[in-house]
């Protein structure tokens, strides 16, 4: 049987950067990265924006080019699916039936789109967005649709809804909760992105789930809990993502929503680590609650993590600042921190002229920013975060002053 020192499972942002942080520090040992899909490895992120805007083609958002794997010894096996891990033995089998012994295991499968668990899911036409093959079929559809609903305002709905409505199509999002990104992001955030999307000529519905989704003679018609019909041409559907994990819950590792993976980023299985969009940690930035990020923040800085200890053989916990990003039409988000468990947010600059950070408290501490252009109070933000800064709102909202300039007249 074949033998590898590292087998990484994904190559996604985090299996990638494993890979290429162990090359980069020096590691000499064996590499392979078995990745279920049949392209080469791409940025997740532009799929919902420049790619399927056509601005990137998909050259561009390659993670790294063709000739890297060969030129830095990495084994990446496209089309390897991997469907079982014996822990025992140290082993795991891809679905095309090859086995691969490892050294160490590390899981960065990512996550699958959450499926709609409605009747008429199963229709044609009804589009999800996580993988190349994804982007491609919606883009596809394009072609002949000119009417979509997006069921899901989180930011996967609301991105596609902006790359599709710039490129012409008539788009209405349906959000279950009463307000847009409801999830991760305050009041202030979710009324101007409902603002913004209007402004584009998106219509949105919000407290409005979907029920059922009908085949009609001209498409398809999403119907809401409340009995109202939205005809559509195609349907785009950004729900969640569940974890990719059952090969390691299979072998027994501890698990809930994700893998769950102690400081060093190990499962409980021996020898196996995980990370990325799968891994389930006990973020300090989240008051100690055990989560998992769907960030190219955390895949990168996870990998590094695991990256450090497989080369210095010493235990290195994870800690890391998060952070994110969306664009849409012309405004781009960056979030810095975890608002989760907030109990203030003050409002710093002016939403009427698309530049302004909505900075969130939890005991006078702040905790996190969502910047909307405005990347020096992003960037200056960092600080306030970690470690969390004790600042007088009202200060925190005079944008006479930089966030940089108040944090040095506070400490
Ligand atoms: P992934 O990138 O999902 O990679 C996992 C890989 O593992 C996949 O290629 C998958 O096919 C493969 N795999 C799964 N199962 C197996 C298996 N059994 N065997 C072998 N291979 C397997 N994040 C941001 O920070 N900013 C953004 O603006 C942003 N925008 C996004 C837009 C879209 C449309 C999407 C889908 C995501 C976006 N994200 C964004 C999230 C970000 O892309 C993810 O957090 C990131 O890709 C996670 O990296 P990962 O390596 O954990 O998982």
């Amino acid at each position: 049987m074949e033998k590898s020192d590292i087998v990484i499972v994904g190559a996604g942002h985090a299996g990638v950067q494993l890979a290429s942080t162990l090359r980069q520090s020096g590691f000499a040992g064996a590499v392979t990265v078995l990745s279920a899909e049949n392209d080469l490895p791409y940025e997740r992120p532009p799929l919902s924006k420049d790619y399927l805007l056509k601005e990137k083609d998909f050259e561009r958002i390659l993670l790294k080019p063709e000739n890297f794997w060969s030129e830095q010894s990495i084994d990446l096996r496209l089309g390897h699916c991997v469907t079982q891990i014996n822990p025992s033995k140290k082993i795991v089998s891809c679905a095309n039936g090859v086995q691969l012994h490892y050294g160490t295991l590390v899981w960065a499968a990512g996550g699958a789109p959450r499926h709609l668990p409605i009747p008429g899911a199963e229709l044609p036409s009804i589009f999800y967005l996580r993988d190349k093959a994804d982007a491609d079929a919606l883009d596809s559809a394009t072609q002949h649709a000119q009417r979509f609903v997006i069921i899901g305002g989180g930011y996967i709905g609301l991105e596609a809804a902006a790359s599709l409505s710039k490129r012409g199509k008539q788009i209405t999002v349906l959000e279950a909760e009463d307000r847009l990104l409801a999830r991760v992001a305050g009041a202030e955030i979710s009324d101007f992105f409902m603002r913004e999307h209007q402004a584009h000529g998106v219509a949105i519905e919000l407290s409005l789930a979907a029920e059922r989704i009908e085949k009609t003679d001209t498409g398809l018609c999403v119907v809401g809990t409340d009995g109202r019909r939205f005809e559509a041409d195609a349907v785009v559907v950004g729900i969640g993502i569940i974890p990719t994990i059952q090969p390691l819950i299979d072998a027994g590792a501890r698990h809930g929503n994700g893998v769950e993976i102690d400081a060093q980023c190990r499962t409980s299985l021996p020898d196996i680590y995980a990370i990325g969009d799968c891994a389930a940690h006990i973020n300090a930035f989240a008051d100690n609650a055990r989560i998992r990020l769907e960030s190219v923040q955390n895949a990168n800085d996870q990998a590094r993590c695991v990256a450090h200890q497989i080369i210095s053989g010493e235990e290195h916990a994870y800690h890391a600042i998060p952070w994110f990003w969306s664009n849409q039409y012309d405004i781009r988000l960056q979030t810095m921190g975890l608002n989760m468990g907030y109990d203030q947010t003050v409002l710093r600059g002016s939403p009427e002229e698309k530049s302004f950070s909505v900075i969130y408290l939890r005991h006078g501490a702040v905790i996190a920013l969502d910047c909307v252009n405005s990347p020096r109070d992003y960037v200056q933000g960092k600080a306030l975060v970690d470690p969390p800064a004790q600042i007088n709102p009202e200060r925190l909202a005079d944008t006479a002053t930089t966030l940089k300039e108040l944090l040095s007249a506070t400490s």
